[in-house]
């Protein structure tokens, strides 16, 4: 029964060649993307990649070296934080300690200069959005940190920004609140409609709630695709090193295919004949009785029960790790001797 901040037509976001330097250090090698309309897209990568520094370039709170953002078409580059109609979370809790939940929520649109009771009215709506109307009149260190990243999500939404821009939103809170919370805001940016850049260094994270993620590397985008792209088709050995659980094993590209573990496997992409290293997902590993003639002989170093699926780390006879996924069920001892055969699945190779 909560009615959302007005709509607004979604608009698109794009990075056109930005750059952005601190000082002599180069951060972002000019990083191209486009958001579509409506779009989730999550910047994902590893600490330090220049996902924050990415996301503060849009909002106005950096300004590029070079390059240009744009916000439904127009270039914002010169266009003040405040002007840009943009909304944000960040990682640590950034509410008013000394100001009630209600209060937080309706700041910027006070600072509008919309009338109070209008804005609490406002404010009540937004806090509506995010399931805390009735935590009104509370203050921060009465609300849980789940609660206190929702408030901030409510007074990011308040003044209907056409981009919701999300920064670690949830790295601080404990894995089921976590859990809970990014599925939520999942569930209401959809509802919204608006236009989301996400940034997180959480693979599992990026590849639930994005329509498209962007992966990062030393200030560059890698790769933009689908979650589903990404995982099964990675442009680059970093992309594949970065999303997903890959064993990285030696292997040889011959008439590009790769023989690895004792099999043959396309290669992903281009790569010259040579030793190589190819990447190795858990899923595509079988684990087979010792007695079996396929695959290479190992034994179990490690077993580790995750509830609906069992990891185990096998050492190969030539001294290489390899990560399996197997069936919950099947337990194993440590030293016990099997072998392991991959799956005939295309690899990245590096
Ligand atoms: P994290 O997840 O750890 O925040 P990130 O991918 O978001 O990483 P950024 O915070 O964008 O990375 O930082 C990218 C690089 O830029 C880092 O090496 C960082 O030290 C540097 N950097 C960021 N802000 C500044 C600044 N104001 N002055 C100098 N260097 C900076």
């Amino acid at each position: 029964t909560q009615t959302a901040p007005t709509s607004r037509a979604a608009a698109d976001v794009t990075f056109e060649g930005v750059v952005k330097e601190f000082g002599a250090t180069r951060v972002l090698h000019g990083v191209d993307l486009a958001v579509r309309p409506g779009e989730l897209v999550c910047l994902l990568g590893p600490s330090g990649c220049g996902k924050t520094t990415a996301l503060r370039v849009l909002a106005g709170l950096e300004q590029a070296t070079a390059g240009a953002v744009r916000i439904g078409g127009q270039d914002v580059s010169r266009v003040p934080t405040h002007r840009r109609d943009v909304g944000m979370v960040f990682q640590a809790y950034s509410l008013f300690p000394h100001l009630s939940v209600r209060a937080n929520t309706m700041f910027g649109l006070r600072r509008r200069g919309v009338e109070r009771r209008e804005a609490a009215r406002r404010a009540d709506d937004a806090l509506g959005l995010v399931g805390l109307d009735h935590l009104a009149e509370r203050y921060p260190h009465q609300l849980s940190g789940g609660q206190q990243q929702r408030v901030a999500l409510a007074r990011a939404l308040v003044t209907a920004p056409r981009v919701l821009l999300l920064d670690e939103p949830l790295s601080a809170l404990d894995a089921k609140v976590r859990t809970g919370l990014r599925d939520e805001i999942r569930r209401l940016q959809l509802r919204l409609g608006i236009t989301t850049v996400f940034v997180t260094h959480d693979q599992e994270e990026a590849l639930a709630v994005s329509d498209r993620i962007a992966v990062m590397d030393a200030g560059r985008i890698e790769q933009v695709g689908a979650p589903e792209e990404l995982y099964l088709r990675p442009a680059s050995p970093a992309v594949a090193a970065f999303v997903g659980h890959s064993s990285v094993l030696p292997a040889d590209v011959v008439g590009g295919r790769a023989h690895v573990l004792g099999a043959v496997a396309p290669v992903l992409g281009e790569r010259a004949d040579g030793p190589a290293e190819a990447f190795v997902r858990p899923e595509n590993v079988r684990l087979l009785d010792a007695t079996d003639t396929a695959g290479v002989a190992g034994t179990v170093e490690e077993s580790m029960f995750l509830g609906s699926v069992r990891r185990t780390l096998v050492r190969t006879a030539d001294g290489h790790l390899v990560r399996v996924q197997h069936r919950a069920g099947e337990r194993l001892a440590f030293g016990e001797s099997v072998r392991v055969a991959l799956d005939d699945v295309p690899l990245a190779v590096r």
